[in-house]
């Protein structure tokens, strides 16, 4: 199924008022996402590709969506109401309830190529029309709120969650609050479990990683809330770049995961893997999305307030993480 949205600009350059309304309406109800193509008619233009359209089916009005439907004509709607029931009718496509397993290797690898050079925004909205809900946006509380602007502008439904560790700057907190607000969504803050922390804690104090490595503060704090939010899940979408540092240069789009979901290693949609630093504040700022505030003072990729600094001019962007580490150690395990 195809469907086309046919939107009337004004000589001003603003959508016509009821084509607006349109939107409105699609997105309120969740349904924005089933719209693959917004095709302008502009005023006074006859050559634009919406006037075209409109001539070609003989509707004199915008808005009006066309359903194009293998093995069968396409369908008008000149009514958005109508529009609206027909699609709730109808199957959403893809399959929410398809489990993530139901990919085979190969699929995964060509979908991988295919949405190398695709926009976040397209391979977003194919992961959650694929697993309706069963997919969360892995947000760590940095420059990764991208990820849920692009979730939140799809209009399906999905999940948030962060891995509270315990340990992230006061800013990080306040920011997770902004997000919180600014977007209107929930966000599960994933803890580490009281036992195991405990007795690390207790048996070696609260900066032990600076003796003996951060693999066992962030097994506890970090991998193992991570597993159980995965465990509810088909898949998940990460902001992991490759220009972020040496050992994510070789990201791909989506990829299995190891980690378990619902019925089996979950998927990994890794949407921005292309995407350089500068393009993601790009967006940011075009989008008028919340930051936070650590970013002001230079920290780049943040994390644990014990362990990030802001990087040296000249450093790649996480080699203020675990700087006392050796760099091929960077990685805290959610990605590995
Ligand atoms: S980043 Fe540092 S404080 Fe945070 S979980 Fe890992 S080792 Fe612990």
């Amino acid at each position: 199924m195809h469907v086309i949205m046919v939107k009337k600009r004004l000589l001003n350059g603003e959508a016509c008022p009821k084509c607006a309304e349109a939107e409105a309406l699609l997105r309120a109800r969740g349904l924005w996402s089933r719209i693959d193509e917004v095709v302008w008619a502009e005023e006074g233009d006859p050559q634009s590709r919406g006037m075209k359209l409109a001539v070609e089916y003989g509707i004199p009005l915008a808005p009006f969506f066309i359903v194009e439907d293998e093995g069968s004509g396409p369908r008008t709607f000149t009514s958005t109401l109508l529009f609206v029931k027909a699609m709730l009718g109808s199957e959403v496509s893809g399959n929410p309830s398809a489990p993530a397993t139901a990919l085979t290797a190969e699929e995964i690898l060509q979908l991988a190529l295919e949405f190398e050079a695709a926009p976040p925004e397209r391979t977003v909205k194919w992961l959650l029309e694929r697993f309706g809900s069963a997919v969360a946006v892995a947000f760590s509380g940095a420059e990764d709120v991208a990820l849920i602007d692009i979730a939140v502008k799809s209009g399906a439904p999905f999940s948030v969650f962060t891995l509270d560790t315990g340990r992230l700057h006061p800013e990080t907190y306040r920011f997770i609050e902004k997000v919180r607000a600014h977007f209107g969504v929930t966000i599960e803050m994933m803890s580490p479990q009281l036992e195991p922390l405990q007795a690390m804690v207790r048996k070696k104090g609260l900066f032990s990683f600076y003796e003996d490595g951060h693999g066992e503060c962030c097994g506890i704090r970090k991998l193992e809330p991570l597993r159980r939010a995965l465990g509810r899940q088909q898949a998940w979408i990460t902001g992991q770049r490759r220009d972020q540092s040496p050992t994510r240069a070789d990201v791909p789009v989506l990829q299995r995961d190891t980690h378990q979901g619902l019925s089996g290693p979950v998927l990994k949609l890794n949407p921005l893997a292309a995407w350089s630093l500068q393009k993601v504040w790009s967006y940011i700022r075009a989008n008028d999305v919340p930051y936070n505030a650590l970013h002001e003072q230079g920290y780049v990729s943040i994390g644990c307030e014990p362990c990030t600094r802001v990087p040296r001019p000249g450093e790649h962007e996480r080699a203020g993480r675990w700087w006392w580490e050796e760099a091929t150690k960077r990685e805290c395990g959610l990605h590995t």
